[in-house]
Formats: C-alpha cells, structure tokens, sequence
C-alpha cells in the first residue's frame, strides 16, 4: 500500500488530486496536512472525508515538529500544494509568501529526507518563467524570471527543491503547471469571481485592456500529470504541464457572461496591477513525450461545467465571498496568479 503526504490538499488543486488518488489507486492511503488559511476549505473533500484510507492532519509547513510528525507515517509520496497563492495578496504582504512558499517547502524537503521518501513532488507555476511576448513558450529550460513576490517566492522553492537532490540525493521532480480552473476554486481567481459576481448583477473588474492571454487547463488534467510524475517522473526532472489553450482574460469573461446571459456592460476596466505579465505558454512536449499524457478535458465543454458548478453550489461560495482581497474586487486575472 502507498502512503501519500499531501500537503495544501484543503485548496483547490490539492482537494482534486486527493479525490483523485483515492478513486484511481483505491488501496493507497493519504495524510492531507493543511493549515485551513482562508483558502483551505475541507468541505471540498466531503465526497471522501469517510473513506478509512483518506487521514486529515490540521498543521503547518512552517512547523519542523509538526510536519516531522505527520512524516512517521511511513510516507511514499510528498505532494507539496500548500501555499499562499495569490498574485494581488504577494504585493500586499510578500513576507508571507517568503515564509509559507520558500522556508515551508524546506521544512517539508528537511524531513522528507530525514524520513527517506521515496518521492517528493513540488507543485509549482508556469509564472516562474515571467512572462513572453506574443510568441515563444516555456521551455523546461527557459531561465526563471519571475515578477511578482508570488513567483518569486515559488521560483526560490524550485531552487530549495533542486538543491536538496543534488545536495542530499532526495528523489524530487518539480512540475510547472499553467492556469488551472473547475470547481472549488476560491472566489479570489478570475473564472469563479466573474461567475460570482456576473450571478449577483454586479461590475466585474479587469485589469487594463484584459487582454493578457493565459493558458487553461482543467485541474483534472493537471492531477493526472502529478500523478505520473510521482510515480514515473525521472528524478531531479522538472515538467511543464500545460493546456495547449490560450485565452484572452477579457474572451473568458465575456464567454462567462454569455453563459450566464449577463450584459456585456457589466465589465469594468480597471487600472492594471503592478508588474502585470502579458503571456503565459507552456511546451509539454516532455511530459508528453514520456508519459503519453495530454490535456483531456475540451477548455469549452470545461468551462461550461464549471459555470454550472457554480450556478448550482451558491452555498460554497457565497459565504467565503467577504474574504476577497481589495485587490481582486478592483481587479483580477487567471489561475493562481489570478
Ligand atoms: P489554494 O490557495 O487553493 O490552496 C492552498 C492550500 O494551502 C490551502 O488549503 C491552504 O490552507 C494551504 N496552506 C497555506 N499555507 C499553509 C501552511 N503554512 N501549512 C499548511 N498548509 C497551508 O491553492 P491552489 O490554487 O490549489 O494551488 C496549489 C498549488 O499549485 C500551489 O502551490 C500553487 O502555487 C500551484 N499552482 C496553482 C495553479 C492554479 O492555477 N491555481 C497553477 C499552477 C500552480
């Protein structure tokens, strides 16, 4: 039987891949370590939450003790999703990001190795790269020139996690995934807060011309790929996970507000933020080449499944909608920058 440590598993992504794990490899068992911050939510797990395989921890990455704890018992896999995630609260409050995303992956990385895993996944961001013009795409080799505190701070990470295999011989892969959407996402991120804020007639903002373009893939596709990599990956590797599924944020938007047979009107445009990258793109050849694996979910038919996610589950989100940063009422973006 394998032993899973997901740490983060009460966010978005990590609730998904946890699912995931427990329907796909139904023997294996999972600790969940999560901190419940404002963006861990165990409600995203209750289709689970009794299957004897599936143990909630409440703990911090920052904490030695308390992630050494949780690694007696007997970890396989590490599964690193927890962070702080959002673009707009990095600029408001970098040393946060510093603390949770650079020294809490170390603290993981420290007792992963103390406690030989065989594995440990870091889940990071296509915003390491920083950002292109209108063509070009991300290279697993491409330098990392990250903008905002956010990559910043996931980009430092990626070094930590290189530095402890090439340091301690730690089997670690790094994968670097692009936008992700679907359901359980926080209200804080460009396609649930329209669709929040469509539901409710109001103004939805976007910043400058919303015409930075950003690359889409359902979180499905994106707990898929983890899972190969955990299992497969080649150690020391990092692997791009994209979407092949450019858009426009003001065409998602309006392709919302279709959906939702809202008016156009609603869209505010809103001074830019800070620092804004233009173009996110993604080459999976390699991830491609190796495991076979391609996005499977058609960005259309995905989009319109969620909208009715959300359009059927107001109880999810409306109550965790006063914890919006300022910052993402005035404006917004895509996936985890966003
Ligand atoms: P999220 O914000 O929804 O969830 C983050 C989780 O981490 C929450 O459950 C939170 O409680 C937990 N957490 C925060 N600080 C913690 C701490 N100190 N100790 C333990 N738990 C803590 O994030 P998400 O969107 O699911 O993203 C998960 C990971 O994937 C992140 O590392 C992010 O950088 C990466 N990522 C996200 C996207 C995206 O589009 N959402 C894209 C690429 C990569």
């Amino acid at each position: 039987m394998t032993v899973w440590l997901v740490t983060g598993g009460a966010g978005f992504i990590g609730s998904h891949f946890i699912s995931h794990i427990l329907n796909v490899h139904p023997s294996d068992s999972v600790f969940n370590f999560d901190l419940l911050t404002y963006a861990g939510n165990l409600d995203n797990l209750t289709s689970i939450q009794d299957n004897p395989n599936y143990h909630f921890v409440r703990g911090d990455i920052r904490n030695q003790h308390e992630v050494d704890s949780v690694m007696k018992h007997g970890i396989d896999y590490v599964v690193n999703f927890a962070a702080e995630t959002h673009v707009d609260r990095s600029i408001a409050d970098a040393g946060l990001f510093v603390q949770t995303n650079v020294y809490g992956t170390q603290v993981l990385l420290e007792s992963a190795r103390k406690h030989r895993v065989r594995k440990f996944v870091q889940v990071s961001t296509d915003e390491v790269y920083g950002s292109l013009g209108k063509t070009g795409t991300f290279y697993e080799s491409t330098l990392l020139a990250p903008s905002s505190p956010y990559s910043a701070s996931k980009a430092a990470a990626d070094l930590m996690v290189q530095s402890y295999q090439h340091t301690y011989g730690l089997p670690v892969n790094i994968t670097r995934c692009t936008n992700n959407y679907g359901p359980y996402q926080f209200p804080e991120k460009l396609i649930p807060l329209t669709i929040a804020r469509a539901m409710a007639h109001k103004k939805i903002p976007v910043y400058g011309d919303g015409r930075q373009i950003r690359d889409w893939l359902h979180v499905s596709d994106h707990c898929k790929a983890i899972d190969w990599v955990a299992h497969h990956g080649r150690a020391g590797e990092v692997y791009n996970i994209g979407g092949e599924n450019e858009r426009e944020n003001i065409t998602i938007v309006r392709a919302i507000l279709r959906h939702l047979n809202k008016p156009e009107s609603l869209i505010e445009h809103v001074s830019d933020r800070p620092g804004h990258d233009r173009r996110y793109a993604m080459d999976s050849g390699k991830l491609r080449r190796e495991s076979g694996w391609r996005p499977a979910y058609p960005f259309d038919i995905g989009l319109e499944e969620t909208i009715r996610w959300y359009v059927e589950h107001p109880k999810w989100w409306q109550r965790l909608l006063g914890q919006e940063t300022p910052q993402s009422a005035a404006g917004m973006d895509g996936g985890d920058d966003s």
